[in-house]
């Protein structure tokens, strides 16, 4: 997936306007165009990368201090105690933006914000001991 400037880096240039909510040196915050909810969110780093397995631990340091806040100052505006974060990489995950984002979802009741459907399976025992070893060497 391609790292090329999006809407939202055009955001965080101010070429386009956007409902600002937070800015410090790497990260910004801005009200969803298309909200689920009242109060959605978007939280994404300056650095311009698509998806989070790219992104830099500067940057993605700077995203987890700011998230909680941001999560709490949104609690606080809209009166809604429950919440989603979402955050969707790549065109089968429905991201349709390319360029890393948080989405910060109120959840004032069941049939608004994000719906989630859950198709959980069973842990395979058998194989499960390799792939936690596989994913872990990777780290
Ligand atoms: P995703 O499907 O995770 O890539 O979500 C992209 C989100 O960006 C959607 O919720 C859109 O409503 C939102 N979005 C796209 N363009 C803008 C914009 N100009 N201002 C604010 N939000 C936007």
């Amino acid at each position: 997936m391609s790292d090329q400037p999006t809407v939202f880096t055009k955001i965080i240039n101010g070429e386009i306007p956007c409902f600002k909510i937070h800015e410090d040196e790497h990260t910004f915050a801005f009200l969803d165009i298309n909200p689920l909810s009242p109060g959605h969110t978007l939280l994404i780093p300056k650095e311009q990368v698509a998806t989070l397995d790219k992104l830099s631990d500067d940057a993605a340091a700077a995203i987890g201090r700011v998230l909680p806040r941001l999560c709490r100052a949104i609690v606080k505006a809209t009166g809604i105690a429950d919440y989603n974060i979402l955050q969707n990489n790549g065109e089968l995950a429905h991201q349709a933006v390319n360029h890393v984002h948080f989405h910060i979802i109120p959840k004032p009741d069941t049939k608004t914000g994000l719906g989630v459907g859950w198709p959980s399976g069973e842990l395979n025992k058998g194989t499960a001991s390799e792939l936690a070893e596989s994913i872990s060497s990777g780290l």
